[in-house]
């Protein structure tokens, strides 16, 4: 017999690791599956998995997505994995909650085990119980149910379409839950009711639960379809039954977070973004990251060469935001090894973010105006010392004010007004939230400098927007921001008064109505 090997048989194959991935929220993966995600060659992910998980991912891993009409059959899907894996790769299958909670995940698993590919199994958080919680509801409570009952609803409620026994399902005690059964709710509703559950009991159908989106409504089992009619509840959704659905009175702790049911735009620079993103997503907003700008190299680095080469002849070294500060100790850097080169000469820095940031690099600074305004900067120079012939350094956007030096130069100063990063317009929208802006509004804008508004102008059009959905409101970091607002015909809502993103966050909950 001829011995002929393939090459791809001889390597060893790769796992399959069916991972779950928790019901929405990007912060209920287990650390396991963020684990293998790091690391996977190929990420093959169902429609009810947040994308933000792909986050986790390494850029050169291969994405393959299950579209909603599910255009792959699941015997390409099953094909897909198991070549993939005897070419040896490592791959991450993203199953929506629980891999082995409905979905399929055991079908997948048993077709990797006939193949001989090795496979492991990442539980994940289930919709069961991550869903109920998050829309104030137990399960179980040790005074009022003892059990439940998780049953799908696809199938609907008749006997001759569905495998389940309602008589069985109706007669049991304690709480029910219905995944996939919005589309049947008439007829679960229907089903349970004809077989003597009262029609009093307590109902909560629960949309997108888990996250920013979250939609919760509740009846009684005898008037749910109406009301999910009416509130054109949509899958994917779960239906609670039981008494326990009273305790949401009490117990709706994410509902009622601040900002829950907001959405938020941040317009910020993508890496800059999460800085506010995240204190958002934590008092509960939805937020859409669109960032308007993106830092870039001056047009010509001559100037920054040079005064890096002088910085002893210098005062004051002026930094005026925190990308100015990055910047230019990108470039320092690579000039010189040792921070003391810096110089002697005093620090200020425009505002507490930038001052933070020069704290990073373990750098007192001297001098903090508060405000990004000209003459405020200028008056707190004036205060500090006379700058009478003191030479000034400042460090900041290509395009810049050019009220500031001439406000300094007026006390005396002789300035040098150095480029350290451009500003320039980011127009990419990798995760469709600039979409998702235009078809669906926002209740709320953030800019958090005036070229965020600018660009955002530019590539949005606010206001046709604002004309669009005039609910929407406008939130400033600052004077300087405002004023490229106002430039524009309008004003914003509500303006940080400490200039940074912890009182930006805190004017925002001020604006919904709520104190910080
Ligand atoms: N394996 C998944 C369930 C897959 S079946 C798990 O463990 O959660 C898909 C059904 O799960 C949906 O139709 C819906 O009933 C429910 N579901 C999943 N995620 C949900 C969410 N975020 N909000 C409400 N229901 C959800």
């Amino acid at each position: 017999m001829a011995v002929t090997t393939n090459i791809s048989q001889m390597s060893k194959p790769g796992t399959v690791h069916l991972v779950g991935a928790g019901p929405g929220d990007a912060g209920l993966l287990t650390l396991r599956g963020a684990e293998l995600l790091r690391r996977a060659d190929v990420v093959v992910y169902d429609r009810l998995v947040n994308p933000e998980l792909l986050r986790h991912a390494l850029q050169t891993a291969e994405l393959v997505a299950r579209g909603k009409r599910q255009d792959v059959s699941q015997e390409q899907l099953n094909a897909l994995m198991i070549s993939r894996a005897r070419t040896g790769k490592c791959v991450v299958r993203l199953k929506g909650g629980d891999p082995y909670v409905f979905g399929r995940g055991a079908e997948e698993a048993e077709a990797l085990a006939a193949a001989g590919i090795p496979f492991e199994v990442v539980p994940g958080v289930p919709s069961i119980a991550a869903v109920p919680n998050c829309a104030g509801i137990p399960l179980t409570h040790r005074d009022r149910c003892s059990n439940f009952t998780v049953f799908t609803g696809h199938e609907g409620g008749d006997k001759s379409t569905s495998n389940l026994d309602f008589d069985q399902i109706a007669r049991i005690s304690g709480t029910k839950v219905i995944l996939m059964g919005v589309t049947h709710l008439r007829e679960l509703a229907h089903a349970l009711l004809s077989r003597g559950v009262s029609g009093e009991t307590p109902v909560a159908v629960i949309e997108r639960g888990t996250t920013p989106r979250q939609r919760s409504i509740t009846g009684t089992l005898a008037t749910i379809e109406q009301i999910a009619a009416t509130a054109r509840i949509s899958p994917p959704a779960i239906t609670i039954i039981g008494d326990v659905v009273n305790l949401r009175g009490r117990l709706n702790w994410f509902e009622h977070r601040p900002l829950f049911g907001q959405r938020i735009v941040v317009t910020r620079a993508r890496n800059q973004a999460a800085e506010l993103a995240h204190p958002l997503l934590e008092l509960g907003a939805e937020v859409l990251e669109i960032p308007c700008i993106k830092i870039g190299p001056p047009s010509n680095l001559q100037h920054l060469a040079d005064a890096l080469l002088e910085l002893n002849a210098y005062d004051w070294l002026v930094f005026t935001s925190p990308n100015g500060v990055t910047a230019f100790f990108d470039y320092f850097f690579k000039v010189f090894k040792d921070t003391r080169d810096i110089g002697g000469a005093r620090l200020a820095a425009v505002g507490p973010g930038t001052a933070a940031r020069l704290r990073e690099f373990h750098l007192q600074v001297d001098l903090m105006p508060e405000e990004a305004l000209a003459s405020k900067i200028a008056a707190a120079f004036k205060r500090f010392e006379s700058l009478e012939n003191l030479r000034i350094c400042l460090l900041r956007a290509e395009v810049a004010n050019p009220e500031l030096p001439k406000a300094l130069e007026a006390l005396g100063a002789i300035v040098d007004d150095v480029p350290v990063y451009r500003t320039i317009a980011e127009t990419e929208d990798a995760g469709g939230a600039g979409s998702r802006l235009l078809d669906a509004g926002a209740d709320w804008i953030t800019f958090t400098s005036a070229s965020t508004v600018e660009h955002f102008h530019s590539r949005f059009d606010l206001l046709g927007l604002l004309k669009k959905f005039p609910q929407t409101r406008l939130a400033s970091i600052g004077p300087e921001t405002s004023k490229a607002i106002q430039t524009l015909g309008q004003e914003p809502t509500v303006e940080a008064k400490q200039h940074t993103v912890e009182g930006m966050v805190s004017a925002l909950l001020k604006g919904a109505g709520r104190k910080s």
